[in-house]
């Protein structure tokens, strides 16, 4: 038998093979480092190991998940609520999309085409119709085209999205809300990424206004490990209405005997789930409690600042063309070309050269209607982007820094700036 501290050597050398998600200069894809807090209080819970299926299995970490997502619950502004947290967003939308499933039986579920793309395979798996509602220009769900599906009926129940994960669209929930005064549908918003927004103070009216009316949505699904700090293995589901519990009943011959007290197993369509989570989140809420003006969201807001700057800089430099301004902390742009499939080949350039240059950023491809694409030939329906997502406080003041490798690379990559 080898050593511990050998195969942790060699756990470490494996560990080597990963690009610098914590610095700011990682500024690609949805990731952003747990807080320490976070980190501590999910290994200290780890030498007892909690499951947070039954009481039996984690009294005080089920304890701790009830209080955790209970805050959530409030920062919607919802006074009742059922919820538990769960692996991720995917398994929070299924369980909200199986529930509305339950109360509409084979009716369909409309998303946008801009949603994740978890709710149509997540339909598949329930057996439920999906299709998919276009978007305007700024990647949010078009309302009168909604309105069009909503009146040839059948539909039982539509997905907000709160923030696409490739651009941060936000759907006009409000719009939604509205609509339901006139059509029978249930409305799920999958605040999967964006939900800590609500407590941000930086965002247009429109959007603020989206997030205020997640509070008239049926289910929500926020992810505390995209936004909020944690290890992976955080998503949360809620419900406004308590009794969908009744939903879920189910009889468990080996579980729940200690207490008469909800054990989260009879809530849950997972059985055995991490105690360990629920401290790591219930922690990183004592620290940073989710207020408006709060530490914690003056972090979101700062990522959103980063965001417009860079924006702002990009649509003042002839070289890039950009999508529409963001709407939280993601953007996506492309260099300025004579056809698109050219800022396709040099959007693929420029990361490569940025990467070289330790600015690590991603691509998307989108639909052409989404990038103001100028007088660019159009011999294509997609065109590649850069992305970047600015979700972590310190990116703020790296806009400089992550300015000038982009300029660099930008160069490096051959654009010099296309004029007619
Ligand atoms: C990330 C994301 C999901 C999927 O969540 P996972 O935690 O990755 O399973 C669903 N919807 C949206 C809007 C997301 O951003």
């Amino acid at each position: 038998m080898k050593a511990i501290e050998e195969v942790l050597q060699e756990v470490a050398e494996r560990l080597k093979d990963n690009y610098p998600y914590g610095h700011p200069l990682y500024a690609g894809q949805m990731l952003k480092p747990p807080h320490e807090v976070a980190r501590r209080a999910y290994e200290l819970a780890l030498h007892i190991n909690p499951n947070n299926h039954a009481l039996d299995g984690g009294r005080a970490s089920s304890a701790m998940e009830k209080d955790a997502v209970a805050a959530l619950a409030r920062m919607i502004g919802w006074d009742t609520h059922l919820g538990h947290l769960c692996s991720g967003g995917t398994m929070a939308n299924l369980e909200a999309l199986w529930i509305a499933g339950q109360l509409h039986p084979g009716k369909t579920i409309l998303a946008s085409t801009q949603a994740h793309y978890t709710h149509q395979r997540i339909a598949g798996v329930l057996g439920l119709p999906f299709e998919a509602i276009s978007c305007d220009r700024r990647g949010r769900m078009d309302i009168p085209a909604l309105e069009r599906r909503l009146a040839s009926g059948g539909v039982g129940t539509i997905v907000a999205t709160l923030g696409t994960t490739a651009t941060g669209a936000v759907d006009p929930l409000a719009g939604l809300v509205e609509l339901r005064s006139r059509y029978d549908f249930r409305i799920h918003a999958d605040a999967a990424y964006g939900g800590y927004f609500l407590l941000a103070d930086n965002l247009e009216d429109g959007t603020k206004l989206a997030f205020e009316s997640i509070r008239e949505a049926a289910s929500a699904v926020i992810d505390p490990h995209k936004h909020g700090l944690q290890p992976y293995g955080c998503g949360c589901v809620l419900f406004r209405d308590p009794s969908v519990a009744r939903l879920y009943r189910h009889d468990s011959p080996y579980t729940y005997f200690t207490s008469d007290e909800m054990h989260l197993g009879e809530i849950a369509l997972e059985c055995s789930r991490p105690g360990a989570a629920a401290v790591a989140l219930w922690a990183t809420q004592r620290m940073f409690p989710l207020e408006r003006g709060g530490e914690f969201a003056k972090g979101l807001a700062a990522g959103r600042t980063a965001a417009l700057e860079l924006y702002d800089r990009l649509r003042r430099d002839g070289r890039f063309v950009t999508g529409s301004p963001p709407e939280l902390d993601i953007l996506v742009w492309a260099p300025h070309a004579k056809r698109i499939s050219d800022a396709s080949d040099l959007s693929r350039r420029i990361f490569a050269e940025a990467a070289r240059r330790q600015l690590h950023l991603a691509i998307v491809t989108l639909p052409v209607g989404l990038v103001d694409v100028q007088d660019m030939q159009r011999d294509g329906d997609t065109i590649v982007c850069l992305r970047s997502v600015l979700m972590k406080p310190e990116h703020r003041e790296w806009v400089d820094r992550i300015w000038s490798i982009l300029d660099e690379a930008t160069t490096a990559a051959g654009v010099r700036g296309f004029t007619g």
